[in-house]
């Protein structure tokens, strides 16, 4: 609106010069000459002075004399004074013609302009230069105010519902927190596998908190131009400051976050890392409690910067993990609130069947199955429906998905992880296992146990030695209850850990009597060497040792190990309060 005012207004004031213009023109033909009297001037026509004249449309002429001067006089005779003139052999121009014409152009010329501002309010032309110069280095955010999604959208993930609520709290009641001194954390990252509801959860923590939420992804910051996603961020960062609070949201983080100088990392990128330390300043920038919440998701912690990880940055890490059956069970039911479910849909048994399926992937299905219902019409979604989808699903996937992961494959892990968890307990009570499950995350590739021991300045020999048959505990299980033909690769990471440990024990900590008190690095930094033979030697029989007492500890509580895996296959997921119960009830000897 303002140009085309501004147009309108630039135009008129054109027009305005413009005519004033030929009245100069005019005016200046007309009178910029001396003026002689008519009698005068009829006096030197007749003497032959005049070589030429100029009659105008007015009652007024202008005369050339031979000598070069130029005189402005009257016309009493308008009509007449041409012939006699000419017929005296003087140059005669009539200025009517010209001016006609000098207006005629002036006039088109005007209606140029005044077209050419009407253009240029309308965006196409001047400012439209000036328009894209601002679109390159500004960002096109996926704001959304007034967000209306709450926790209460979000079905299972309750762990990380729990992480992120005290966020909520500090947006709310900032100065509850200043009181204490606490700052709010700046950055928090939700990782995990894709369609676990990243966007969604950081969706609802702008719901819950209701301030605006911001939206867009690493890769928008990421331009061919050194200094555009930089500019970018900080574009980014004034809009949310005007808001006041509020929640930014960035995912795909990794791709202007990953690791500098790092094997993954194809090589430098000034333009990344630039705009990453845009990123850092700005977040370092703004005051401890101002409101503004910094979110990032990526599927993948361990390729970040570790610059971007750094306490005052994003210091908060949240896995947003695969859903185990009741958090499927409760997804489902979600999705299918506002449908006509048939009596014959069976939601439990379907979240059963669906095993590594992410929250998107489950909705995905469910609408799938929706539109087959829809297609039939027949009033409600069947379960042939959603077997139909479901079976769609499945067959479109790539066969390296987890969710064809055949029913063996889940077996091996439950008795994988079994094993660990078990070990675990026997060997070392004091640790914590706070959950055991079969669903993988980044943390394991079947699934995982999630080991805590208990903190203490120094390792004891007997602490590395049960770390080791913790460690080993998965391949043990594997091996004593599908065969030894049948290990599998699941124990790779286990024996890179077992490995670095009777590693250190051996050449570091001198923990071994046979090869005595000696470092073994600073044997190989003086240039004695030769004993690399016997270090290996030392590490496969020691190993083997432990490998074989893990193995007797679980065929002696083969039917504990059993409990376990079963249970693991029926829920996937198992809390330590279940460990505890199940290994209770049941007579154990380690
Ligand atoms: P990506 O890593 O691919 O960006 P994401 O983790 O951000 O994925 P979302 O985009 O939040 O996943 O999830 C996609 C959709 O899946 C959601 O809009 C929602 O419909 C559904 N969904 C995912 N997880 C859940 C959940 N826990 N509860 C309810 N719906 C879910």
């Amino acid at each position: 609106m303002m140009h085309r005012k501004k147009a309108i207004f630039i135009g008129v004031l054109c027009t305005i010069i413009t005519i004033a213009a030929i009245y100069i023109f005019y005016y200046k033909d007309l009178h910029g000459s001396n003026y002689i009297h008519y009698n005068m001037f009829m006096k030197d026509v007749n003497e032959g002075r005049v070589d030429k004249v100029y009659i105008f449309d007015s009652d007024k002429i202008r005369s050339i004399y031979k000598d070069g001067n130029t005189f402005i006089t009257d016309n009493p005779r308008k009509n007449t004074f041409k012939e006699e003139l000419l017929l005296m052999g003087i140059k005669v121009e009539e200025k009517d013609n010209r001016l006609q014409i000098a207006r005629g152009i002036i006039i088109l010329a005007l209606a140029g302009i005044v077209i050419a501002l009407i253009k240029t309010k309308d965006g196409s032309t001047r400012f439209q230069t000036q328009r894209d110069a601002d679109k390159f280095s500004s960002i096109s955010t996926d704001e959304v105010d007034n967000m209306d999604i709450v926790f209460e959208d979000i079905a299972g993930n309750e762990e990380a519902k729990d992480s992120i609520k005290d966020i909520v709290d500090f947006i709310n009641n900032p100065k509850k927190y200043s009181n204490y001194g606490a700052r709010l954390p700046r950055g928090v990252i939700f990782y995990g596998p894709p369609g676990t509801g990243k966007t969604l959860m950081a969706k609802a923590v702008a719901g819950e908190a209701g301030v605006p939420f911001y939206a867009l992804s690493g890769s928008d910051f990421v331009q061919l131009y050194v200094g555009v996603g930089a500019s970018r961020i900080r574009d980014l960062f004034k809009k949310a400051r005007q808001k006041g609070k509020c929640v930014i949201f960035i995912d795909e983080i990794d791709a202007l976050g990953k690791k500098r100088n790092s094997s993954i990392d194809s090589g430098g990128n000034d333009e990344r890392d630039q705009t990453l330390n845009a990123l850092l300043a700005e977040m370092s920038g703004f005051n401890k409690n101002e409101g503004i919440v910094v979110i990032a998701a990526t599927n993948r912690l361990d390729i970040l910067d570790d610059a971007l990880l750094r306490p005052g940055r994003f210091d908060r890490h949240i896995e947003i993990g695969l859903p185990d059956i009741n958090a499927r069970y409760e997804i489902l039911k979600l999705h299918c609130l506002n449908k006509p479910l048939a009596e014959d849909v069976d939601l439990y048994n379907l979240a059963e069947q669906t095993v590594y399926f992410s929250g998107a992937k489950l909705e995905n299905m469910i609408n799938e199955a929706a539109i087959f219902a829809a297609k039939r019409d027949k009033g409600s979604i069947e379960n042939d429906d959603i077997e139909r989808a479901l079976y769609t699903i499945i067959a479109g996937e790539e066969k390296k998905d987890r969710s064809s992961i055949s029913s063996r494959d889940r077996k091996i892990t439950a008795y994988h992880e079994g094993g660990h968890a078990l070990v675990t307990k026997l060997v070392a009570p004091e640790n914590r296992v706070t959950k055991v499950t079969i669903i993988p995350s980044t943390k394991g590739v079947g699934g995982f146990s999630m080991n805590i021991g208990p903190d203490s300045m120094y390792y004891k020999k007997s602490d590395m030695e049960n770390n080791i048959k913790i460690a080993l505990g998965g391949r043990a299980a594997e091996e004593i209850v599908f065969g030894s033909e049948n290990i599998t690769t699941g124990a790779a990471n286990d024996i890179e850990k077992a490995t670095n440990i009777i590693l250190n024990m051996i050449k570091t900590f001198g923990m071994d009597s046979s090869m005595g008190l000696i470092n073994y690095d600073i044997l190989h930094q003086s240039g004695i060497d030769g004993a690399s033979e016997e270090i290996v030697e030392k590490c496969k029989v020691s190993l083997q040792e432990i490998y074989d007492q893990v193995k007797k500890i679980l065929k002696e509580n083969r039917t504990v190990l059993d409990k376990i895996a079963n249970t693991l296959l029926e829920k996937e997921t198992i809390y330590e309060d279940e460990l505890d119960s199940l290994i209770k009830n049941h007579r154990v000897c380690a």
